[in-house]
């Protein structure tokens, strides 16, 4: 078998197509959907997703507002320019880039986000909306594999998910995204400390690998005719490469790609998803900030 590849740069083309109408709806309105990026110190990955992130904006007719912070910025000085931001009408989300230097607490920071603002859906309310099944920001990695796998229609009802990686950005939101109802497959989630990683892999019908590994999923751990979705991006050396390195999934990709039906490439699979959902939050921030204007605007204290 020769797997289906997933095009995931064409399927978020298709997401930033729908977003184009809704931001050019608001801006009729007056209101220019504003994204503040904040990277702080100067990781050379983290630098070059702000910049996608902030091209992307652009391309959208969105606003961006960059902060590039020294790696000795304080906790207290993120802090104190995310309230800024929070109290700000014309931003309507905030995005702090992760990793953030050893001596700022991600949590910190996280929670400080205005949750009306948390485009990227890591705030403890936006967690807790996701697994209750409210409306919220979903988290933009997971919610991109999800519209993959509808795209292409690849089955999920019954299916035997298999999720590598239990972190928050990924592997934990993932899972709880795929036992919802209208997904309804079967969820398995693997870490470090699962015994026999092989033997439970084989048994996923989609098979989808977030921890950071290089080639980690090798062909013998894919079950024939499985949906691979390769959610790493590994920086792999190689001084022959242009840039002095590649970028390789967590996935052994030419292998995989002879027994998986549908398999997702790195790069071009989940990372253009990830940045046309964040686009689409951002549009749903601003709408959801005109929404409550208005309704600000016709209520009584207001109308007198
Ligand atoms: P992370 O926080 O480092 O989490 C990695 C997870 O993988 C952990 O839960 C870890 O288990 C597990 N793990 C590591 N090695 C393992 C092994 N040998 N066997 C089984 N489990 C193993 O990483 P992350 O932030 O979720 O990111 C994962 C990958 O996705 C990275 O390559 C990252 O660059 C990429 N990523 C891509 C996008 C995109 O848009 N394409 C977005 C976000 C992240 P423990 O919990 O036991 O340590």
């Amino acid at each position: 078998m020769s797997a289906i590849i997933i095009d995931g740069k064409a399927i978020s083309l298709k997401v930033r197509e729908e977003v184009r109408p809704r931001a050019a709806g608001l801006r009729a309105r007056g209101i220019i959907p504003c994204l503040a990026v904040i990277l702080v110190g100067e990781d050379p990955a983290s630098l070059s997703y702000v910049t996608a992130k902030e091209k992307a904006l652009a391309e959208a007719e969105m606003a961006s507002r960059d902060f590039r912070l020294p790696a000795s910025t304080t906790e207290k000085e993120l802090l104190t320019l995310i309230n800024r931001l929070n109290a700000d009408v014309n931003v309507h989300g905030i995005l702090v880039q992760l990793p953030l230097p050893a001596h700022i607490s991600e949590e910190r920071v996280i929670t400080a986000i205005d949750p009306q603002k948390d485009v990227d859906g890591f705030h403890p309310v936006s967690v807790g909306n996701m697994v209750l099944g409210r409306p919220g920001f979903l988290p933009c990695t997971p919610h991109g594999v999800l519209v993959l796998l509808r795209e292409l229609k690849i089955p999920t009802a019954g299916a035997h998910a298999v999720v590598l990686g239990r972190s928050n950005i990924v592997g934990k939101p993932l899972a709880n995204l795929l036992t919802r109802r209208d997904v309804n497959a079967t969820v398995t989630i693997c870490h470090t400390g699962t015994k026999d990683l092989s033997a439970i892999t084989r048994q996923a019908d989609i098979l989808i690998a977030a921890v950071g590994r290089a080639g980690l999923v090798t062909a013998d751990m894919v079950k024939e005719g499985a949906a691979v979705i390769d959610v790493g991006v590994n920086r792999v050396t190689d001084p022959s490469a242009k840039k002095g390195y590649w970028l390789r999934g967590d996935v052994d990709y030419e292998a995989v790609a002879e027994k998986a039906a549908y398999i997702t490439p790195v790069p071009g699979g989940v990372g253009p998803m990830t940045i046309a959902m964040l686009l689409q939050n951002v549009v749903e921030a601003a709408e959801r900030f005109a929404e409550s204007r208005g309704r600000f605007a016709g209520s009584a204290e207001f109308s007198c």
